[in-house]
Order: C-alpha cells, then sequence, then structure tokens
C-alpha cells in the first residue's frame, strides 16, 4: 500500500543537548543498525531480543562516532508498527548529524517530516485523530491543551466517533437489505424508530460541536484585549500579567509594530493579549478605543478586560467602552483599589453586567481571583478529560458539521416521508465524513499534507 523502505531521522531537537536520539524504522531496520553498531564481544543486535537496550559504539568506515545506547522495537511492538530502532547518543548536533549520515549511508533513506507518524497511520497503529494529538502534544501551549490531546491520543474521539459512524452503518445496512429483499425485511413504521436514532445522533454531534469553542481557547489560546482609559492601570496590569514567574513572553515581529501580541500563562489558560504596543502607548490610547485597530481587535476577541480606575469618577471615555463592550464576553478589573475610591462593584454592575473584580495592579493584589475567575469563564472550573472529549482540531470541527448537515436531510427525508433510499444517501454522506476525523475515508493528498506539518523525526 505504501514504501516499506527504511526510513531515518533525528527525533530530538536540532540544537545541542544532553542527549539526542536518531530513529530507523522500516524492514532493514536492524540490518542498517548491525552495519554500523560495535558491541562488547561483537554482538549482534538484529539477533536480540525485541525491546532490549545495547551498550556500544556507532561506527562508520573505521572511524568510531559516538558512544551510544541502541533501543530495539521489533514491529508491530514499536510506534511505526516496524522494526524499529532508537540510537541514543550524545546530543550534539555534528555527533546526531554523523550518525544520521553513517545509517544513510549504509541504507537508510532520510525521512520527511512526520513520516514515522504517517507509518503508525498506515500501518493501523493509530488513527488520523490520534496522530494528530501526536502534534498537538508536541505543540501544547498549556496544561489544559496537553490533557486534551493526550485523551485525543488514547483514543477519545476516535472511540466516540467510531460510535457513532457505527450506528450509522447499522442503520444503512438495514435498509439497504430491507430494498433489496422487500418480501422478508419490511420497512414499515421504519421511518419512526431511523428518526429517533438520527436524533440521537445529531445530539451527540452536537454535544460534540459544543466544545469546539472551548476546543479551540484551550489550544490556541483566548484572544485578549485590554481596554481602559488613559491611566487607569492597563501597562501596570499587563506587567503584573507578564511578571516573570508566571509570564512566557513571545515577541511576533510586526510589519509597523514592535510587538503585536504578547502571550500570558495563567494556571493553565494562556492569554494572547493583543496589540499590546497600542495600549503601553497611553497617549495614544483614547483615539485608539475609538479607532480601528484596537476596535476591530477588540470586536473579534474572545474576552475584553476593561480596566477601570476606581481613583477617579468614570468619565466619556468609560462610557463609550461600555457601550462598546455590551454584548462581548467581557471582564471588568475595578483597579487602584489601594487608594480612597470613588468607583464601586455595585455601581458597575448597575451599569454593564458583567463579572468586576476589585485589583491593585500597582500592589498585585486580586491577580489570583483574575486568574480563577479566567478559569471558571472558559473550562467552567477544572476540566475532566476522562468523560469529556474537547474538539480542538479544526479539521474534525468541519467534518462534524458536515455530517451534522447531512443527518439533517435525513431528518427531514424522513418527515417529509421520502422514499427511503434518500436516507441512505445522506446517511452514508454522514458516515463517509466521519470518517475523515478518524482517516477511514481520507484520500492520499489529505493524509500528505497532514503529516508534513509534524516536525522532522516524528
Ligand atoms: P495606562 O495608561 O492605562 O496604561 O496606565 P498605567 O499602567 O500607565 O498607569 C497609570 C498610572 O497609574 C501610573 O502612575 C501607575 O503607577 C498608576 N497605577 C496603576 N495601577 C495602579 C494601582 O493599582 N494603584 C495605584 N495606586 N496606582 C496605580
Amino acid at each position: 500500500m505504501f514504501k516499506r523502505d527504511t526510513i531515518a531521522a533525528i527525533s530530538t531537537g536540532m540544537g545541542n543537548s544532553g542527549i539526542g536520539i536518531v530513529r530507523i524504522s522500516g524492514d532493514g531496520a536492524f540490518e542498517v543498525i548491525d552495519r554500523v553498531f560495535v558491541g562488547k564481544k561483537g554482538k549482534i543486535l538484529s539477533r536480540e531480543e525485541s525491546h532490549t537496550v545495547h551498550y556500544g559504539f556507532i561506527v562508520d568506515d573505521g572511524v568510531t562516532i559516538d558512544e551510544v545506547l541502541v533501543i530495539l522495537l521489533k514491529g508491530p511492538r514499536s510506534y511505526t508498527g516496524e522494526d524499529t530502532v532508537e540510537i541514543d547518543c550524545h546530543g550534539g548536533m555534528v555527533v546526531m548529524r554523523k550518525i544520521l549520515e553513517a545509517v544513510v549511508r549504509n541504507g537508510a533513506r532520510p525521512a520527511e517530516p512526520g513520516e514515522f507518524s504517517k507509518r503508525a497511520f498506515l500501518n493501523g497503529r493509530m488513527d488520523l485523530s490520534q496522530a494528530e494529538a501526536v502534534i498537538d502534544i508536541i505543540n501544547s501551549e498549556n496544561e489544559y491543551a496537553l490533557k486534551s490531546s493526550v485523551s485525543q491520543l488514547k483514543g477519545s474521539v476516535k472511540k466516540k466517533i467510531s460510535e457513532i459512524r457505527n450506528k450509522i452503518v447499522y442503520h444503512t445496512a438495514f435498509i439497504e437489505s430491507a430494498l433489496d429483499d422487500p418480501e422478508h425485511v419490511s420497512l414499515d413504521g421504519y421511518g419512526e424508530e431511523l428518526l429517533k436514532v438520527v436524533e440521537e445522533l445529531l445530539k451527540e454531534t452536537q454535544k460534540l460541536l459544543d466544545t469546539a469553542d472551548d476546543g479551540r481557547i484551550m489550544k490556541e489560546g483566548i484572544r485578549t484585549v485590554i481596554v481602559g482609559k488613559p491611566n487607569a492601570g492597563k501597562s501596570s496590569l499587563l506587567n503584573a500579567l507578564l511578571r516573570e514567574d508566571r509570564a512566557i513572553v513571545t515577541d511576533i515581529a510586526g510589519t509597523t509594530r514592535d510587538v503585536l501580541e504578547e502571550t500570558v500563562q495563567l494556571k493553565g489558560i494562556t492569554l494572547h493579549i493583543m496589540d499590546t504596543a497600542g495600549i503601553r502607548d497611553t497617549e495614544d490610547v483614547v483615539e485608539k478605543i475609538g479607532v480601528d485597530k484596537a476596535k476591530s481587535n477588540a470586536m473579534d476577541a474572545d474576552l475584553i478586560i476593561y480596566v477601570v480606575d476606581a481613583s477617579i469618577p468614570l468619565d466619556d471615555n468609560d462610557y463609550e467602552i461600555i457601550n462598546m463592550i455590551g454584548g462581548k464576553n467581557a471582564l471588568i478589573l475595578l483597579n487602584k483599589t489601594d487608594l480612597s475610591t470613588v468607583v464601586d462593584k455595585d455601581m458597575l454592575n448597575v451599569l454593564i453586567n458583567k463579572p468586576v473584580l476589585e485589583i491593585s495592579a500597582k500592589e498585585e493584589t486580586g491577580i489570583e481571583e483574575l486568574e480563577d475567575n479566567l478559569k471558571e469563564m472558559f473550562y467552567h472550573g477544572d476540566i475532566s478529560f476522562n468523560d469529556e472529549i474537547y474538539i480542538t482540531n479544526i479539521r474534525h470541527k468541519s467534518a462534524l458539521q458536515n455530517a451534522r448537515d447531512s443527518l439533517l436531510r435525513v431528518k427531514d427525508s424522513i418527515l417529509n416521508q421520502m422514499p427511503e433510499d434518500f436516507f441512505t444517501i445522506d446517511l452514508m454522506d454522514a458516515y463517509e465524513t466521519l470518517g475523515n476525523i478518524t482517516g477511514e475515508t481520507v484520500g492520499e493528498d489529505l493524509v500528505n499534507a497532514i503529516f508534513s506539518k509534524f516536525c522532522m523525526g516524528k
């Protein structure tokens, strides 16, 4: 079905580190290692047991490259499902490259990005949703994203999708056989029964789709904008959030600005705070709030944090902001509560029906409450990954939407008392589309496109 030649790659990061791993997979993996490995007492690795570790040296053309530990994994009990050899060497770029070169000279081919995982998928070691979870684990930006990806790797999405598909195929097969053999299989009253099933399937599909927003936020972080009139304390808040012990700051070079976004990790939640250059430039803020960029950012954001200066009365700027954030997901921070205050919580609550928290950016009080509140707002408290599945992958989301549309068409056909073969066409559409998620019905091009986004050596 696909090339089973032997591939090799450096699987650890491209930089110097303590240990590096060169991985070889394919039918010839053991032959290749036999040619370059020199162990004690002339040990031949291809004759050793699977899942064992061996000490020795990698020697190419009589030249010793490095002292190594070699792990042997015979197929199908390996990540790829094929014979696999992992060479643990010293983690220098030159050493790792030399070992890879030696391995390639002795019969392996350099792997393409994601090729090990692609083989794992093609060899049936995992479905596509699990393979995608692998790359999501590697790219996880926070604890929740990681937990959700691990649950998907363990097969949570695969299992749920398979359940739905099995139900669909069962009923399709029943209708088909009744249509083929009307004398023995009757479809009398079947529409009603199928309607119940389809409604149940629609509910399950919708339930998964409902998690996609949380799922995206989990995976990609919360797009956040901080607004407030000049001197309300926006920069001070940002600085408090960016305190070194909790922040991972990424500066993304923009075309006209220094910083377009800063990333903050709060209790396992990632906040992408946008357009901070504008926020920092206090002179600019009043104009900015009304105008273009900040406004459209605020409109697109998942979250608006509105900072209110509690020490002075609300002014026109505040009212403008209050109008702007009316229908949005917003959190109000009543700042400077360390001073004597003229704006209070109840007053704000009357003006705008959003959660209000009292903080002092200067003294860094209330930040913990802010974190707890965000967690509650976006993750409804703590998430348990044991029973809940989160759809974090756009591809999965769009397949689910298509499946839902097909199921809705089945429902329409039933309600309109259409002939039964109408049901099966749309049922099979839903079945096929859902198969995209697990990879059962995807074409080679899509498979290649998905795996080419993986990193080298994975
Ligand atoms: P921005 O214009 O909204 O970014 O406001 P800044 O963060 O630059 O703060 C404006 C002024 O308010 C600065 O002098 C800050 O030190 C002060 N400030 C900010 N937050 C607090 C606070 O919680 N308490 C007090 N007392 N002063 C604060």
